[in-house]
C-alpha cells in the first residue's frame, strides 16, 4: 500500500510532525507486521525521526543546521537555495519504521518529522507499507 500526503509548510525552515499521518495509513491498511517506508520526493526537504516531546529539540536541530549550513555562503548553485539542498541531504529523504501488532515501533519520545528547508511551500511525502505477515 502506497499513499501520498500533502503538507503545507509556513516558514523557510520547519520540522512538522507527520507521525499521525503515518499511523493513519497503517490503521487504514490493517496490516499487522511489516516495514513502513516514508519518502520525500523533494531536493530541499527531508525526513527524520527524533524527539517531539520537548519542542526545543526540533528547534535546536533547525538552529544547529542553520549554524552549520547558513543561508548565505560560498555556494555555486544559481538558485540561491544551496543551504536547503545541503540541509535536506543531511536529514535524508527516507526513513524506515517497523510495525508490529498494527503499531509503529517508535521509541516513547520519537516522532517522524517532515523537514522543510526552502519553504513556505506545498509539499508531499509518500508512505509505503510492506506487510510481512
Ligand atoms: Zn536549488
Amino acid at each position: 500500500m502506497l499513499k501520498q500526503f500533502t503538507v503545507k509548510t509556513n516558514s523557510r525552515c520547519q520540522m512538522i510532525d507527520v507521525t499521525g499521518e503515518v499511523r493513519s495509513i497503517l490503521r487504514e491498511a490493517g496490516y499487522t507486521s511489516g516495514v513502513c517506508q516514508v519518502y520525500v520526493p523533494h531536493t530541499t526537504a527531508g525526513i527524520t525521526i527524533n524527539e517531539n516531546a520537548d519542542p526545543d529539540v526540533p528547534r535546536d536541530i533547525l538552529a544547529t543546521l542553520e549554524r552549520l549550513v547558513p543561508l548565505h555562503g560560498n555556494y555555486r548553485h544559481s538558485e540561491g537555495n544551496s543551504d536547503a539542498h545541503v540541509k535536506a541531504s543531511l536529514m535524508g529523504f527516507s526513513q524506515t519504521v517497523f510495525f508490529e501488532n498494527g503499531t509503529l515501533i517508535l521509541g516513547t519520545w520519537q516522532s517522524v518529522f517532515f523537514c522543510e528547508f526552502d519553504g513556505p511551500r506545498t509539499r508531499s511525502f509518500f508512505v509505503k507499507l510492506i506487510p510481512t505477515s
